[in-house]
């Protein structure tokens, strides 16, 4: 750029801001460029100060090598570039950037301040651009490294301003291009401010240790490593066992090079290597990190580069979709026996644990008898039931998906046979049983009900749920131990946005450090599903209608709850809790279907059966 022949410099700062465009499409592209280059400076440390969403301030602080008073200057011409002089470069590049047209169109479209100094160097220099014109340069006394503030982004452009979206949406582009670039780099320190105030700051540490940090604990002891040598080159990382899936949000990434990327190929890879284990609906948690050589990747063909196109593509696929599958078998996590998937956890049809169920004692039939305290259907409290009671539902899985290999010979086709065993009941008329722990079976003189048993328990709570919502009445339940709730970056803006329905139906919460909050308390009833996961599944399932009206959000609260507390397959139910689920059944009409939609009964009747049978 040239202060003294206009002609040149203003078609210059127009083609950079057209350029601009391509590069800088938000805040979070500028976060992406100028991180990328400290991570090229060869930084150990960078520190990310963001002010409204990046609408007033992008500012990033490195500890790399920093620049000459030159190159302060030279950086921000188009096409200035340390990284390739020759276009053969292109091709084995290892580094962030390649294009030397980031800082052009940044500072095209903004007012830019950089300050850098060389180790060598006593003084350093002070750089400040407007719209791409250099409106100053002057030596001054900095630290090693660089330190470039981005102000007031698109000033300029009053049209590109006006199309940003609101702060919360921009800064949440920020954290993600943050979390990705923080994953690809652990060894790496960063923090990420926003309006003053800090919002992690994440030490060096391993691949593993640094997806903790960001995911959050939960994800600890789900994380199963990977590691295979490809022809291409060397694919490491994480993947989640199958208890980790999830309907929403599962995180999932790949690197090349320490680079993200989006591979939806790839991506189909892994989830093959997931099928019947985890639910259709649901998506397990990836880290997988990608070491080629650079000639064999082509990360030129998008201009954000998060698409990359591999060489052998076609032979990689097979390759990963079985190291993922081989290490999910390695950690018990591939069941024998196939199973049903549905809404259900996984466990196999057959359910040969039940083999400890001695025959269930006489009991009779009580009408005040609550299911939906906390004690309730799992727990045994009504002696009623000796099969072990579940604490949780992760607990629930690992029991329930080892049968034990022993089979009673008794129990063939599945029925639970003793379920006919209680006839001296004599308050209720018609039988009921249970099938393969995952039906109620009635048999009527009209013919013969089947009822999911999950989605009729669910019905009956959601309906009770959505009673409390409009009560004055407090549900809490305190918890003598009280769960930490820990948030993501991103997660923590969403779970302020449901707290109020949340503490309605009885939660309560405590802050607990930055992204953390204790539950100190959850609502009556909620036997024991698992406080923590209802909190995240509620959050995912009302981040899904953004949209939803104060009734909606109501409904959707009731329904992520009841689905959470409700019984689920494989539970094994005594006739008095099935007689019972049919009477509060009734109690709320009956209703055809369960809140997600999915049909309660099918009803076989004799005419049926009849011509089927003739
Ligand atoms: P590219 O990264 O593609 O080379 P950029 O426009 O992003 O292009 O940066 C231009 C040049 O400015 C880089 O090649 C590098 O020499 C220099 N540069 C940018 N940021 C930094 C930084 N944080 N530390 C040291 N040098 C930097
Ligand atoms: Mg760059």
């Amino acid at each position: 750029m040239s202060d003294t022949c206009c002609i040149h410099v203003l078609p210059e700062v127009v083609a950079n801001q057209i350029a601009a465009g391509e590069v800088v499409q938000r805040p979070a592209s500028v976060v992406k460029e100028l991180v990328e280059n400290a991570i090229d400076a060869g930084s150990t440390q960078i520190d990310i100060y963001i002010k409204d969403a990046g609408r007033t301030l992008i500012q990033v602080i490195d500890n790399g090598i920093g620049m000459s008073a030159d190159d302060a200057v030279t950086a921000f011409l188009p096409h200035a570039t340390s990284k390739i002089s020759k276009a053969e470069d292109l091709f084995e590049l290892a580094t962030m950037g390649f294009r030397g047209e980031a800082l052009a169109s940044i500072a095209a479209v903004s007012r830019v301040e950089l300050r850098t100094k060389q180790a060598d160097d006593e003084l350093g220099s002070c750089v400040c651009l407007e719209g791409g014109n250099l409106e100053s340069q002057e030596l001054v006394a900095c630290n090693t490294g660089t330190n470039m503030a981005v102000r007031d982004l698109f000033y300029n452009i009053p049209a590109r301003r006006k199309f940003l979206k609101s702060n919360e949406s921009e800064f949440k582009n920020i954290v993600q291009v943050v979390e990705q670039i923080t994953l690809a780099h652990p060894t790496l320190q960063f923090s990420l401010h926003h309006n003053g105030q800090m919002l992690f700051k994440l030490l060096p540490e391993n691949t593993h240790q640094r997806i903790l940090s960001l995911m959050g604990k939960k994800m600890d002891g789900k994380l199963l490593p990977i590691h295979v040598e490809t022809i291409l080159g060397t694919i490491t990382g994480y993947v989640g066992t199958p208890e980790a899936a999830v309907k929403r949000g599962a995180p999932q990434f790949f690197f090349v090079n320490h680079r993200y990327i989006q591979h939806p190929y790839f991506n189909k890879a892994v989830q093959m290597a997931y099928e019947k284990l985890i639910a259709t609906d649901t998506r397990a948690p990836y880290f997988i990190y990608f070491d080629v050589e650079p000639a064999k990747i082509d990360v030129n063909i998008h201009p954000t580069k998060t698409e990359v196109r591999f060489e052998d593509e076609k032979a990689i696929f097979p390759i990963l979709s079985a190291v993922v599958r081989e290490t999910l078998g390695k950690a018990n996590a591939v069941p024998s026996i196939d199973f049903d998937q549905d809404d259900a956890p996984f466990i196999p049809a057959i359910q040969t644990a039940s083999t400890q169920t001695p025959k269930i004692p006489k009991v009779s039939f009580d009408p005040a008898y609550n299911p939906f305290k906390s004690s309730g259907i799992s727990s045994g409290s009504t002696g009623s039931n000796n099969h072990k009671p579940t604490k949780n539902w992760e607990e629930l899985y690992t029991t329930q998906n080892k049968p034990e290999p022993k089979v009673e010979e008794d129990r063939t086709c599945g029925w639970d046979n003793h379920l006919w065993a209680d006839k001296q009941d004599t308050t209720q008329e018609c039988k009921v049983m249970q099938w393969k722990k995952k039906y109620v079976v009635v048999l009527t003189d009209q013919g013969i009900q089947v009822l999911h048993q999950h989605r009729l328990h669910t019905c009956i709570l959601y309906h009770q749920y959505l009673k409390r919502l409009d009560s004055t009445e407090r549900y809490s339940m305190p918890l003598l131990f009280p769960e930490v709730l820990e948030l993501s970056v991103q997660e923590q803006a969403l779970f302020v946005s449901v707290q109020a329905e949340l503490s309605a139906m009885g939660f309560e919460f405590e802050p607990f450090g930055k992204t953390m909050y204790q539950i100190t308390a959850v609502p009556d009833g909620l036997g024991d599903a698992n406080p923590v996961q209802t909190v995240l599944d509620t959050m995912g399932l009302l981040q899904l209608h953004p949209q939803a009206g104060a009734d909606k959000r109501k409904q959707l609260t009731a329904q992520a709850l009841a689905e959470k507390s409700a019984i689920k397959a494989g539970k094994t139910l005594t006739e008095m809790e099935m007689k019972l689920l049919l009477q509060q059944w009734s109690n709320c009409n009956q209703n055809a279907y369960s809140p997600n939609g999915k049909p309660i009964a099918v009803t076989i009747t004799e005419n049926e059966i009849e011509n089927k049978i003739q």
